[in-house]
């Protein structure tokens, strides 16, 4: 057991109460079991191919745009903060961090959304379910097991949404939705962090490439208080700067927000253990009503104004029809694609092909499902 885990609050994961891993393996020497599950995803390839996949830009729009990588990374930085200050296992926050969006499809919600509906005759696809289906089963470099044979508990941050028909077929990971139970507080909060992440970089990344303006911003509640604090303490400074000075208090006050209200919550509950959080009805991580409120007027406006922005929607369609072409066209001829996938292919029944072909698809770059659509379509 790593030192630092006798200075966790008695609510957090440690590593003494972990359920463990799917094949058992001897304890690391010099790190910690939650270390190596970090340590893991870091190594492996769905990791590395986050670099050339994005969310609402595609990847070839320009260097600034965050990537899946980027955002990953500042979802991380975000959630160890919240960690540190609720004496939380950070280690453990870090891995769910640096995973959760390993399984998603190349050009971000409309390639997923395109793939679900290609897969609907074959089970659908679900990016989440996915991410686990990565660090279970797709990942092939160990030489004893399939994936990274990751912790229940990082496993359990992975998995945020699961339909209730998958997750009959998911074991002891699945269990919560069905019987309606909370994740342990380290998977909570990283799921607040992924929506404190994008929210914030997507006006970021809206307002540099012209697709939202200052005007429209000063809609949003979350935005215009601090950018008038901070247009009146600096008259002087250029647009470019007042907007990140004002993204950076935004952050702050959501997650500021969010630590104090969850202390306050766990006043309340008193949870003893970690199982304590796992039985409560609701979760236990969550910002106060007023900042709740304003984040979701945030994530309003996003979706109206940049997510259904005409230059968007224009990359989605083409997002789109490019996913839908090589999936009908791999599945009627699967001699296009690599040797070695037509290998696995071989004798599979329809619907084991189609999983099989979404597997290959979802772990394609933005830039790489460019250049297959170019070669075949
Ligand atoms: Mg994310």
């Amino acid at each position: 057991m790593p030192e630092s885990d006798n200075l966790l609050a008695c609510f957090a994961a440690r590593e003494i109460d972990s359920r463990g891993r799917l094949y058992q393996e001897s304890k690391p020497k010099y790190r910690g079991e939650f270390q190596r599950d970090r340590d893991r995803i870091i190594h492996s390839s769905a990791f590395r191919r986050l670099v050339y996949k994005t969310q609402v830009f595609v990847n070839h729009e320009g260097d600034l745009y965050r990537t899946r990588l980027t955002h990953s990374i500042e979802v991380s930085q975000i959630a160890r903060t919240l960690a540190q200050s609720l004496k939380l296992n950070e280690v453990l926050i870090e891995a769910m961090a640096l995973a959760h969006d390993l399984g998603h499809t190349p050009f971000g919600h409309a390639g997923q959304d395109t793939l679900n509906k290609c897969m609907q005759d074959f089970g659908g696809f679900e990016h989440n379910l996915q991410s686990l289906r990565v660090v279970d089963q797709l990942e092939s470099k160990y030489a004893e097991f399939d994936g990274l044979n990751l912790t229940f508990e990082t496993r359990e941050g992975i998995l945020k949404h699961c339909s209730l028909k998958n997750a009959q077929n998911l074991g002891d990971i699945g269990k919560r939705f069905i019987e309606r139970q909370q994740p342990g507080l380290e998977a909570q909060l990283v799921n607040i962090a992924d929506a404190i992440a994008y929210n914030h970089h997507d006006i970021d990344d809206g307002y540099r490439a012209g697709l939202i303006t200052l005007d429209q911003l000063m809609q949003v509640g979350l935005f215009r208080q601090p950018f008038s604090r901070v247009k009146e303490k600096f008259p002087k400074i250029n647009e470019r700067r007042l907007i990140h000075e004002t993204l950076r208090q935004m952050i702050s006050n959501v997650v500021n927000d969010l630590i104090t209200n969850t202390n306050f919550v766990l006043k309340r509950v008193k949870p003893k253990s970690i199982e304590d959080i796992r039985l409560q009805k609701f979760k236990i991580a969550k910002f106060s009503e007023n900042i709740n409120f304003e984040h979701l007027e945030l994530k309003k406006f996003l979706n109206s104004n940049l997510y259904k922005h005409p230059r968007v929607v224009e990359m989605t369609d083409q997002a789109e029809t490019m996913v839908k072409k090589l999936f009908e066209r791999y599945m009627s001829d699967y001699s296009v694609l690599p040797e070695n996938i037509q290998n696995i292919l071989q004798g599979e029944t329809d619907k084991n092909r189609a999983r099989k072909i979404s597997d290959y698809i979802a772990g394609m770059t933005d830039r790489f499902a460019i250049a297959e659509y170019e070669r075949l379509i």
